[in-house]
């Protein structure tokens, strides 16, 4: 196994008849990065900037964040690095930070809709992302965007901010790509008139599944309903898929469903292009990736996507005997 796991590492993640898919991982912290490169992943897919923000008593400084976005682009070289604007909320409080007392945080003012409400701290945030952009490849991401006025709103911002480096003559990459996370319902059926408005899609399924089922996700009276494997997630997931590819956008995922072993031949088969996990998942993934073939897994996500009910779903894809590496 280690020494399976020894070749994995070298090896493209590629399927049978030569697909290739984008390893990536997801990170919290600059420190993260070392086991990114340990892994040789293709790059940073969802980089939860909101860790930045916790466990310390103030906001921190534009030059505090430049500095970490900035080690974790030159870190990766030219690989890319999706740099997520800050979820805060609904779990994540910080306590420097008066947070109005709401009866459903996962429903309240969390992720984009905080930032919205707080342009000065948004445009720090985005300006410390910007001028990072000159020393790597890096991407933003926007979280939680439930209504297209949002990332309307929010492009806007970025555009202001962008304007006014220029005015200062500060670098930045003005091809940075700007993309924004799937991961409410109405994004996800929206999301053909989103692919017109963004560079890249990234579905966000830990959330995903709590809002299309109506599960909260850390609740453990409901958490028998709550699973990727729901064929309502799975439809919602190929709608996404196929919204992006119609507008010639890439679409990756960053959820835990992306890591998930019986999932991978699923989201080859819908078209997924990127994925995004732990640093520690890298190699199962890559591993099953190579078990089959483009055309296999479009079967199997067509079949899959028949059935009724996550537990026949989940049984199909135990069948399935290269799942236990
Ligand atoms: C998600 O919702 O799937 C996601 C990646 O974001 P987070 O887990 O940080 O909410
Ligand atoms: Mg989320």
């Amino acid at each position: 196994r280690l020494q399976l796991f020894a070749t994995l590492k070298n090896s493209e993640a590629i399927t049978k008849d030569n697909v290739r898919l984008e390893i990536a991982c997801n990170i919290g912290k600059p420190a993260d990065v070392d086991r990114v490169i340990e892994k040789n992943a293709d790059g940073v897919g969802l980089f939860r900037s909101e860790f930045l923000y916790m466990n310390r008593n103030d906001f921190p400084s534009e030059e505090e964040q430049f500095n970490a976005y900035k080690t974790v682009a030159q870190r990766m070289k030219q690989k890319p690095v999706v740099i997520r604007t800050f979820d805060i909320g609904g779990d994540k409080e910080l306590s420097y930070l008066e947070f109005p007392k709401e009866m459903n945080p996962f429903l309240g003012c969390r992720a984009i809709r905080f930032c919205l409400g707080r342009i000065d701290l948004f445009k720090t945030q985005l300006r410390a992302i910007l001028r990072a952009s000159a020393f790597g490849n890096i991407k933003i991401m926007f979280p939680m965007i439930s209504v297209f006025e949002e990332l309307v709103y929010a492009k806007q911002i970025l555009e202001e901010v962008k304007e006014s480096l220029r005015n200062e003559g500060i670098a930045f990459n003005e091809g940075l790509e700007v993309g924004m996370m799937i991961e409410t319902p109405s994004a996800a059926l929206l999301a053909d008139i989103f692919a017109k408005h963004v560079d890249f899609f990234s579905i966000g399924t830990n959330d995903l599944i709590q809002y299309t089922l109506a599960v909260d996700r850390l609740n453990p009276h409901v958490s028998h309903l709550y699973s990727p494997y729901n064929p309502s997630v799975l439809r919602s997931i190929k709608n996404i898929i196929d919204a992006a590819h119609k507008e010639n956008i890439w679409v990756g995922m960053c959820g835990e469903a992306a890591s998930d072993p019986k999932l991978v031949p699923v989201l080859i088969g819908l078209g997924l292009d990127e994925f995004s996990m732990n640093p520690a998942s890298v190699l199962e993934v890559k591993w099953m990736i190579q078990q089959h073939s483009k055309e296999e897994m479009k079967a199997i996500a067509e079949q899959v996507l028949q059935f009724a009910t996550s537990d026949e779903i989940e049984r199909f894809l135990d069948t399935n005997e290269k799942i236990h590496l």
